[in-house]
């Protein structure tokens, strides 16, 4: 493996990492504070082609490679976890999905517009039944023969208020079970289609999670993504790409921890010295600094699978499982070496570490994710 970046991937962290900076960082404590969605930012970031990194240029994309997004992801969930989801939903699940299934006349229609930021999408499997067990589908989507008929109700759907384009997942025939289920692209202000209350969350407040409701939508048959039953095949290939685009996320909430805690460690002084100086500090950043760097080379080992079109799914949840168990105990000891000015919003890392949390749940828990590595490594 080649981690040595090209000139191409340095300039787009270093882009990433000023825009974060410059863009993100000002109102990133007032958007927690007030759940607040970065619109404007997320604007932004569409013009810097952030939000469909991997998309080919004749569909608005920036036609980069994953290990290009990652270092984006990394750079943004330093500063703002926010407005990484966002940019991870957009590309991994709407993008991805749309490019590798979708059709012409789909990705003429969609794609263009999500890749390059001029609307954004959400992906839509999760129910109040159906979380990990993503097969318990009670969504409906019934054929009636040039359109389907789609009642039901999702969960946590990222995006779920602001996005114009939702991918949703549904059960078209119980009887063939997970092969019975269909993805189908909904637009926003359909008749029939109602978004639930926001949700009000730990962390991650600055991002936009809706339950979805379907009360006899109508949804015409050419909206449907892939064959008849494509429906969970798409989710689960959807995912496992996903996931690399959230353990970047664990790794940047990580390392924008260590960062903070490394240069408080070296201004704040007890006993007379700076608390760098105390080992009991010292060792908690190598630690942090050891384990940072072990779920970097997992998070670029998959993305370099991906891109070489090698098997990602276990390299995958590899990176997510460490990256967001690195992600949780860094922002916890990050907290413990800011001592009280850890625990108040301005010093930032409280809201990392709140924003940590999420990265063991979304897109498949930890326990999910041991349950695809011990089923790869033991088949
Ligand atoms: C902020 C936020 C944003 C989200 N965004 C989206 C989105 O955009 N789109 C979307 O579709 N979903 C989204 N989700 C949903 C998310 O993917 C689910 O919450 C997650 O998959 C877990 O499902 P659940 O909440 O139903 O938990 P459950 O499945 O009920 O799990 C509860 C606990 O049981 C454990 N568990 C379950 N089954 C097993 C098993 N077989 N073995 C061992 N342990 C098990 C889990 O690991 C967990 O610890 C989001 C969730 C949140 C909180």
């Amino acid at each position: 493996m080649d981690f040595n970046l090209t000139e191409e991937q340095l300039l787009i962290k270093q882009a990433a990492k000023d825009f974060a900076q410059n863009e993100l960082l000002p109102g990133v404590i007032e958007r927690d504070e007030l759940q607040k969605f970065p619109k404007n930012e997320v604007q932004k970031m569409g013009e810097l082609g952030f939000l469909g990194m991997m998309v080919d240029p004749k569909y608005g994309g920036s036609g980069l490679d994953t290990l290009s997004y990652v270092l984006v992801m990394e750079e943004l969930s330093k500063i703002d976890a926010s407005a990484s989801v966002i940019v991870s939903v957009n590309n991994s699940l709407v993008c991805w999905g749309l490019e590798t299934y979708g059709n012409e006349e789909q990705k003429e229609k969609y794609l263009t517009k999500l890749a390059s930021g001029q609307i954004i999408g959400a992906f839509c499997l999760s129910e109040p039944e159906a979380g990990s067990d993503a097969t318990s589908q009670k969504t409906t989507a019934i054929d009636q023969g040039d359109h389907y008929l789609l009642n039901g109700t999702k969960n946590w759907i990222t995006n779920g208020g602001t996005a114009d384009v939702y991918l949703v997942i549904a059960q078209t025939d119980k009887e063939k079970k997970h092969r019975g289920i269909n993805v189908l692209i909904l637009e926003k202000g359909t008749d029939g289609f109602e978004i639930g209350p926001k949700e009000n969350k730990l962390g991650i407040r600055g991002s936009d999670t809706h339950s979805l409701l379907f009360n006899d939508v109508i949804v015409p048959k050419k909206n449907r993504i892939g064959e008849d039953g494509f429906g969970f095949k798409f989710a689960m290939k959807t995912l496992a790409g996903g996931r690399i685009g959230i353990a970047a996320q664990a790794l940047g909430i990580a390392a924008g921890a260590y960062e903070l805690a490394l240069k408080y460690s070296k201004q704040r002084k007890a006993f007379g010295t700076e608390i760098s100086n105390h080992q009991a500090i010292a060792f908690k950043l190598a630690d942090m600094h050891t384990q940072i760097e072990a779920a970097r080379y997992l998070v670029y080992k998959a993305a370099c699978d991906k891109d070489k079109g090698h098997d990602y799914d276990l390299s995958g949840a590899m990176a997510k499982l460490y990256a967001s168990k690195v992600a949780m105990e860094t922002t916890v000891e990050a907290v413990q070496v800011h001592g009280g000015n850890g625990f108040v919003k301005e010093y930032h890392v409280e809201r990392l570490m709140r924003d940590a949390k999420i990265t063991q749940i979304y897109e498949g828990t930890s326990e999910i994710q041991k349950i695809v590595i011990s089923r790869s490594i033991l088949k």
